[in-house]
């Protein structure tokens, strides 16, 4: 399965990117929501979006909802990222269609745990 990270922080794209790839999906990334629309909409072969609360322009959040609003997307799961300092942005998440998400800082046995759940990953 290919995975979209949405991620302004190179850094964490980079990480991201890492952990998803030992974890065996095919990865892209973008910088913003802007360009992480414009990359689902380029690629039909993204089942999955990390996406992060926190970017210029359209944020995660509004990315999200985005998302949900166009039917061709209703497959593509959405685990939304965001810090610790911001719990209350997770009910709003999960209430505008995100399936899950995870707190930075996070390891990688928690997205694991929640690729588990959503049934994207095998339990080893
Ligand atoms: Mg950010």
């Amino acid at each position: 399965m290919k995975v979209l990270v949405i991620d302004d922080s190179r850094a964490m794209r980079a990480i991201l990117s890492k952990i998803m790839s030992e974890l065996g999906f095919d990865v892209v990334t973008a910088a913003d929501g802007r360009e992480g629309l414009d990359r689902l909409g380029e690629d039909d072969g993204i089942g999955l979006v990390l996406v992060d609360w926190n970017l210029p322009g359209m944020n995660g959040y509004e990315l999200v909802k985005a998302v949900r609003r166009d039917p061709a997307w209703d497959e593509v799961r959405l685990i939304m990222v965001t810090t610790e300092t911001e719990r209350e942005n997770v009910s709003r998440a999960m209430d505008a269609g995100a399936d899950e998400y995870v707190m930075k800082p996070f390891t990688k046995d928690v997205l694991l745990e929640k690729l588990v759940f959503l049934g994207l990953v095998k339990e080893s």
